[in-house]
């Protein structure tokens, strides 16, 4: 029987990747993200491998977490692996200078964004005594940078939670996986610079940075793995970068 997959975030970069990756690999997908033009494009490339629904919500509104998957069709309900990839940096800023809208989006999405929809789907995956669940962290969780403070503590939350939720459901046949991503390109830094293409650019500029199917490779290793095996928790960087901050660049 073919498995089911809820990727939060399916609308671009990992997420997406992931959902290619994963149609590839016969899983049958919900894809989830704000914007509803991009999950159906998403969707109809996929949708001759493999049976794809979506769902539009906000992860941070959690009446609307709790509504949308509480909509899905009795059959879509059967999930076997939840992707909390849905996140991102807004702005680089000091502690005392940063905009408090900004440390709301990282704190309101990238962590308590990932706690609605894990309690919404965590009990669907105790009736059945099974499931999988990774979540995207960063080297951002294990390493704090200057400026970036609070997006490293959103992703620190992470780190703790994939900790948490190991402790609590590896019991009820539940694995948990933490992914670390080093620096990947995608439309992560055109989010956090706020559209600011040059910049964004820099980010990547002058080394071979991670592409989101780098990502979803690992992902996609996690969830094949034996019944015996948990992988627990997986650092990815880039062939030239040596730590969160730190890269070779040409
Ligand atoms: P992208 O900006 O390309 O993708 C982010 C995805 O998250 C989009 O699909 C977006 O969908 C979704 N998303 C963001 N905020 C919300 C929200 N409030 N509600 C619902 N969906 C949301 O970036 P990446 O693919 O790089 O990021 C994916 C994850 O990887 C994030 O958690 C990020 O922190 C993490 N990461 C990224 C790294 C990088 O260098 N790129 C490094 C380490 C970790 P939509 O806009 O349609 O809602």
């Amino acid at each position: 029987m073919s498995r089911i997959a809820l990727i939060t975030g399916a609308s671009s970069g990992i997420g997406k990747a992931t959902a290619e990756l994963f149609a590839g690999a016969g899983i049958d997908l919900i894809l989830c993200g704000r914007r509803q033009e991009r999950l159906n494009e998403v969707a109809a490339e996929l949708s001759d491998k493999v049976k794809v629904t979506t769902l539009v919500f906000d992860v941070r509104d959690k009446g609307a977490v709790k509504a949308m998957i509480g909509s899905l069709a009795d059959d879509w309900k059967n999930i076997d692996i939840l992707i909390n990839n849905a996140g991102n940096a807004h702005g680089m800023g000091s502690l005392d200078e940063g905009d408090t809208d900004d440390w709301d989006a990282m704190i309101d999405g990238n962590v308590k964004g990932l706690l609605y929809v894990s309690k919404a789907i965590i009990p669907l995956m105790l009736e059945n005594g099974s499931g999988h669940i990774v979540n995207i962290s960063s080297i951002a969780g294990k390493q704090t940078y200057a400026n970036g403070a609070v997006y490293c503590a959103s992703k620190a939350a992470v780190e703790v939670l994939s900790e948490g939720m190991r402790l609590e459901l590896t019991q009820h046949g539940i694995k948990v996986t933490n992914v670390a991503p080093g620096a990947v390109e995608t439309e992560f830094s055109l989010v956090r610079f706020k559209g600011d293409e040059a910049r964004a650019e820099k980010v990547y500029q002058g080394f071979d940075p991670l592409q989101a199917a780098d990502i979803a490779d690992a992902i996609l290793y996690a969830v094949n793995a034996p019944s015996r095996v948990t992988i627990a928790d997986i650092t990815i960087l880039a062939g030239a970068q040596s730590a969160a901050t730190v890269i070779h660049r040409k």
